[in-house]
């Protein structure tokens, strides 16, 4: 079963590089990486640098993401783009749910499912970001909020083994703060997640799904945290940005 689980370390640029930026990035990247077998690989560059750096990609295992979607295929929805387009620059994964969207765009579990739906009826593979403040930590809340936003974001998918769904816990006190959980908290969260979904979905799921830890990942942590046996690779945000440190990550 763990077949379906090959590692994948995937980087969410956020809003950095520009079209050029963005493309010699994805050379340098495409040669750093040639020796690599056995995990997946992703960036997430910004939309408007999609349809160049698949380019570049095409015919690499690094594979191209979106950082959003939005659920209508078309319309009169100024600024969102679909994921028809995503599909057509070239995207086969798309994050979903990023804590950066739900606390500065106002999205919710709701509009995160819709999100989620769209992008796995179009064959994308989704990348739901979920994970708790240290607020909600510090309340000992954590498990309820992750099981809302799991419940809630899943609710009414229809998914299986064969439909790959990726979920990525990001506490949010440790994104962009230099702070990693540590490998226990990481350990003791995946593993709760992967039972959640067992609950909600069944065995064959839980055990095919891969879930990502982000928050700070750096060159001389990640190996720590890949060790662990219910961690399938990293969301790698600010590390992702220089092609050399997001190798040397990919090469964990
Ligand atoms: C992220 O943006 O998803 C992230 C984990 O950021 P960082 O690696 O910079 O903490």
């Amino acid at each position: 079963m763990t077949d379906y689980r090959t590692p994948l370390i995937a980087g969410n640029w956020k809003m950095f590089k520009t079209g050029a930026e963005a493309v010699q990035y994805a050379k340098a990247l495409k040669k750093q990486v040639a020796d690599v077998e056995n995990t997946d690989i992703m960036i997430a560059p910004p939309f408007t640098a999609l349809s160049a750096v698949s380019e570049i990609l095409r015919d690499t295992r690094i594979g191209l993401g979106a950082q959003n979607i939005f659920w209508e295929k078309e319309g009169a929805f100024t600024g969102e783009i679909s994921a028809p387009m995503l599909i057509s620059a070239g995207c086969q994964y798309v994050i979903i749910g990023h804590s950066e969207r739900r606390q500065y765009f106002g999205e919710t579990d709701e509009t995160v499912n819709r999100r989620l739906k769209a992008a796995a009826n179009a064959g994308l593979i989704p990348i739901l970001c979920v994970g708790e403040t240290e607020t909600q930590r510090e309340a000992k809340k954590t498990f309820s909020v992750l099981d809302k936003q799991i419940k809630d974001g899943l609710n009414g998918l229809i998914l299986d083994e064969h439909h790959p769904l990726v979920i990525a816990y990001e506490p949010v006190w440790a994104i962009g703060t230099g702070k990693t959980a540590s490998p226990d908290q990481v350990q003791e969260v995946h593993a709760y997640i992967r039972k959640q979904i067992a609950k909600n979905f069944g065995n064959m799921l839980a055990n095919a799904i891969r879930v990502l830890y982000g928050g700070s990942v750096k060159p001389d942590n990640v190996s720590g945290l890949m060790a662990l046996p219910d961690v399938d690779g990293a969301l790698v945000g600010g590390a992702s940005l220089q092609p050399e440190t997001f190798s040397q990550i990919i090469h964990f």
